[in-house]
């Protein structure tokens, strides 16, 4: 589904993102670690299309996103997007935060909007939150219902930065919780995370970044349990 190709990103003189290749298949999640700094939300921010990259390619479905000629408006809509926090619109209820990019972006109306806000605040276990602002929910149900937001559009592929660290250790759970969901019902995920336990069991794919570039990737199971890169052994031996 997502083709990441040489991806290059610099700021500057400075390169952020060396000639990345990574690739996303339909169903499948793959997780982003690495220390702070080696560049997990620029490459999620690239793959988005939300920056313009430097060098190289993405495609989306095979077709090449990062061509500049290209509607950006129109490809980041085949994509949901879930940052850290304020991902909600403050001023605007639970619903009409959900509601608002299919009613806009896709053009649904305004009643099959709202039938299906209804049913994916449902699953998000939000249903008694609709008309409530952002301000009223805890940092979880924030994050619960940006996700609901960002899965309202149908999106092919689903990047998850970092969407559980700044919440309390009791709300983590139940964010996980929905992201575990969501990959059993078959979405493609691609997400930076911290949670090593939760890449263990949920990734299909694991990618170690350090300094911009793939040090190491494979299974969960190779990457976290028998990394064979120093760089990758250092790294896990500080964070779990
Ligand atoms: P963290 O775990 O802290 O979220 P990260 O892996 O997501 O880190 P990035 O935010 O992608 O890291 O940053 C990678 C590098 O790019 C950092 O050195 C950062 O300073 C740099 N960087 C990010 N955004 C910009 C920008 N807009 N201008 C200049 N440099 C930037
Ligand atoms: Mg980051």
């Amino acid at each position: 589904v997502l083709d990441v190709r040489g991806l290059v990103k610099a700021y500057d003189d400075t390169v952020v993102l060396g000639g990345i290749n990574l690739t996303v298949a339909e169903h499948e999640v793959v997780t982003l670690i690495g220390s702070s700094g080696s560049g997990k939300s620029t490459l999620l921010r690239c793959a988005g299309v939300l920056e313009p990259i430097s060098d190289g390619q993405i495609l989306l479905d095979g077709q090449d996103i990062s061509d500049p000629r290209i509607d950006a408006d129109a490809v980041r809509a085949r994509f949901g997007v879930v940052f850290q926090a304020y991902n909600l619109f403050p001023h605007m209820t639970v619903r009409d935060n959900v509601t608002l990019a299919p009613r806009v972006v896709h053009g649904v109306s305004a009643k099959d909007a709202r039938a299906r806000a209804e049913a994916l605040l449902e699953r998000v276990g939000l249903a008694d939150k609709a008309d409530a602002y952002p301000d009223r929910l805890s940092g979880g149900q924030q994050q619960r219902a940006a996700i609901a937001r960002a899965i309202a559009v149908e999106p092919r592929v689903l990047l998850l930065d970092e969407i559980t660290s700044a919440l309390d250790p009791e709300l983590v759970g139940e964010v996980l919780a929905l992201v575990r969901e969501l990959a059993a019902s078959g979405a493609t995920i691609l997400m930076a995370t911290h949670e090593m336990g939760f890449a263990k069991q949920v990734a299909d794919h694991v990618v170690f970044l350090d300094q911009g570039v793939v040090c190491e990737e494979g299974p969960p199971a190779q990457v976290l349990g028998e990394p064979t890169q120093p760089r990758t052994q250092e790294f896990l031996g500080r964070v779990i």
